[in-house]
C-alpha cells in the first residue's frame, strides 16, 4: 500500500491489493473444490449441499478446515 499521502495512487493500490485477494480467494475455492473432488474417496461420500464440501468417509472438512489440516488427514489416510 502507498502511505505517502497520494491519494489517487493510494486507492489505485488498494483497489489492486481488493482484487488480488478476491482473484486469491476464488482460486483456494477452486483448489479446494478439486481436491474435495479427487481425494479417492467414493463419490456416494461426498456432502456438497449448501456449498459445503464434506467427505462422510475420511471426515475431512475441505470448505472449513485449515489448509494445513487437511493436507495433514490427506496424507494420514494414504498411510493407511
Ligand atoms: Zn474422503
Amino acid at each position: 500500500m502507498n502511505i505517502n499521502g497520494d491519494g489517487i495512487s493510494s486507492i489505485n493500490d488498494a483497489e489492486l491489493f481488493a482484487k488480488k485477494i478476491v482473484k486469491l480467494i476464488k482460486e483456494n475455492q477452486q483448489l479446494r473444490k478439486y481436491i474435495w473432488l479427487n481425494h479417492g474417496c467414493e463419490i456416494t461420500s461426498l456432502y456438497g449441499d449448501d456449498g459445503q464440501m464434506q467427505c462422510g468417509k475420511c471426515m475431512i472438512d475441505f470448505k472449513n478446515w485449515d489448509v494445513d489440516i487437511i493436507i495433514k488427514n490427506l496424507l494420514k489416510k494414504r498411510e493407511i
